[in-house]
């Protein structure tokens, strides 16, 4: 593995010095995959200890506004690589979305009271995302658990039938975490958190490392391991497609509807109306008033992650 980082080192070093060398053919992107250059390191058991080894709350949000994927103070290898790559916009032309606007910060309440684990949310999000029909992931995940239990690791994500009333359900996806374990991650400063909150990943970018997937603690990243295939009348030209085969992907808060003044497909699709999306910036918003005046609770807060999806019920 090493051998193998050192020669995607050197060889992406010579495709600086000598930018008309064939392989200038080929994207940077496209170019480190190809050398393997990829940790690919998903076993769960690997899991655990990199959370543990991820920053801790409170010395961490200058890396989390900057992007910083050195952790530690160390320096980033492939920081002179970052540094004279040109700037793309996110996530991936041909879309473009607006400018996060002023001081919004969105945000995310999900009633597991009301949940029936239904799933439609997560059709929703396929449809409106373009996630790929055979690409074996959905953004949003149901879980389901015993009444009183709550653990990630040994839910049930595979019921067949929602509504069980002797189960409970609980939606988990992207959690636009304020200090995102996932941009630590990321060697190249392919994945960023805007200023309204959502955490974005820039598919050009992206050099399929995987190193996020590992180092966010929601299991809400995915790689595209197939084209994403999406059936050309379902396509949403408002969501790249092409742009997504070998890199990650993950929930983009619907960016491309949220930050145009609508709500999220899942918020929009959900039948009992368990979902709640606004600025928490605005107090008289409904997710600011829920969060006044309803217990709430988020997954893992312990990781001093602060996700931004808080649970009620
Ligand atoms: S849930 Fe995971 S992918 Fe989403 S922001 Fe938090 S650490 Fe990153
Ligand atoms: S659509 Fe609503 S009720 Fe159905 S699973 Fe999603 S959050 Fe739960």
């Amino acid at each position: 593995m090493s051998q193998d980082k050192d020669r995607a080192l050197k060889q992406a070093a010579d495709l600086e010095e000598h930018p008309d060398a064939p392989s200038t053919t080929v994207s940077r992107r496209r170019f480190l995959q190809g050398l393997g250059f990829a940790a690919g390191v998903t076993a769960a058991g690997v899991i655990p200890a990199l959370i543990t080894a991820a920053p801790s709350a409170g010395n961490e949000s200058e890396a989390a506004e900057s992007g910083s994927g050195a952790p530690g103070g160390e320096e980033n290898p492939l920081a002179e690589i970052i540094e004279n790559d040109k700037p793309v916009n996110y996530p991936g032309k041909p879309v473009k979305y607006a400018d996060p606007a002023g001081d919004q910060k969105w945000a995310m309440v999900i009633d597991v009271k009301a949940c029936v684990g239904c799933r439609k949310c997560a059709y929703a999000c396929v449809k409106e995302n373009n996630i790929g029909r055979t690409s074996g992931f959905t953004y949003i995940q149901l879980l389901e658990m015993e009444p009183g239990e709550i653990n990630l690791e040994t839910a049930n994500a595979n019921y067949t039938e929602g509504g069980r009333a002797d189960k409970w359900y609980l939606p988990v996806q992207c959690m636009h975490c304020a200090k995102p374990t996932c941009v630590y991650g990321c060697p190249v400063k392919a994945t960023w958190r805007e200023p309204d909150g959502i955490v974005v990943i820039d598919y050009d970018k992206c050099i399929a490392c995987r190193n996020c997937m590992i180092t966010c603690p929601y299991y809400a990243r995915h790689f595209n391991w197939v084209e994403p295939e999406v059936p050309k009348n379902e396509i949403n030209p408002k969501v790249p497609l092409e742009e997504k085969a070998a890199v990650v992907e993950k929930c983009t808060f619907c960016i491309q509807r949220t930050r145009h003044g609508q709500t999220t497909a899942c918020t929009e699709a959900c039948p009992v109306g368990a979902r709640t999306f606004g600025d928490l910036n605005d107090p008289n918003s409904d997710v600011s008033i829920i969060l006044k005046t309803r217990r709430a609770f988020r997954l893992k807060e312990e990781l001093g992650s602060e996700p931004v999806i808080w649970y009620v019920g």
